[in-house]
């Protein structure tokens, strides 16, 4: 990435010797990437404490000697999403969203459409009384922008269009739903009622303000955990440890 100060938001800072710190974050223009924050424990003048994880921030870069890793020069603090680390199931989505975002998008990948996806899931996340959707809005679409959009137009075997009637079937080898006459449900092929199909390609096509706001019965909710844990399993290299404090 050039030499500018660009808008960022911290996945996670790690420290490096007695005082500098190694800081994984994503912007808009150069997706994800890492760079060292030198003296950043001693010098409050330069990053006054804007180098945390999930914090919104204006972060510097200084590109030192080929082959080496961009420099921090300054950061300053947008926004720290306080209300987020106010309560523990809040910061446990958090990280289940950072955990998620750095698996999909390696250093160098990513985008504006990431950026601004995680920078409103963490707003959403700081101060909305009912949150409990975020991280299913937040997945669905972060595994979209990241190439994995589930195809529920049409079954994926007979290629017959789905018309929003009867129980389709989720295969995750296929990236998409079947019909009921190609295959038949078991634990690793999740059925979804028309009701769920119908929410999962709302959260696609709705921005993620709306989306977050959808009301799933008890019954599509749990259907729809089914899909996205049996396609995050198969499309993504590593688990996602985070997830297990969300259930
Ligand atoms: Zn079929």
């Amino acid at each position: 990435m050039k030499d500018g100060i660009y808008q960022a938001i911290i996945l996670r800072t790690q420290e490096l010797g007695e005082s500098d710190l190694l800081v994984s974050f994503i912007t808009p223009e150069w997706g994800r990437k890492k760079a060292i924050a030198k003296g950043a424990k001693k010098s409050k003048k330069r990053f006054v404490n804007a180098l945390a994880s999930f914090y919104h921030v204006n972060i510097e870069i200084m590109n030192p000697k080929k082959g080496k890793l961009p420099l921090v020069s300054s950061a300053r603090l947008i926004n720290s999403y306080r209300g987020l680390t106010q309560e523990y199931k809040r910061v446990c989505i958090a990280s289940f969203i950072i955990e998620l975002t750095e698996t999909l998008f390696p250093i160098g990948a990513g985008d504006k459409r990431i950026f601004n996806l995680l920078r409103e899931s963490l707003n959403s996340l700081s101060k909305d009384d009912n949150y409990h959707l975020i991280p299913i809005v937040f997945e669905i679409k972060a595994m979209a922008i990241g190439g994995f959009r589930i195809n529920i137009d049409e079954c994926s075997i007979c290629k017959r269009i789905y018309t929003g009637k009867g129980r389709a079937i989720f295969r995750a080898d296929r990236g998409g739903i079947v019909c009921m006459g190609c295959d038949k449900e078991s634990q690793n092929k999740p059925g979804m009622e028309p009701e769920t199909v119908k929410l999962l390609k709302m959260i696609y096509d709705f921005p993620f303000n709306q989306a977050k706001e959808l009301r799933l019965s008890k019954s599509a909710y749990d259907e729809l955990i089914e899909v996205i844990k049996a396609h995050r399993d198969y499309r993504l290299e590593l688990p996602i440890r985070t997830w297990k404090y969300l259930e």
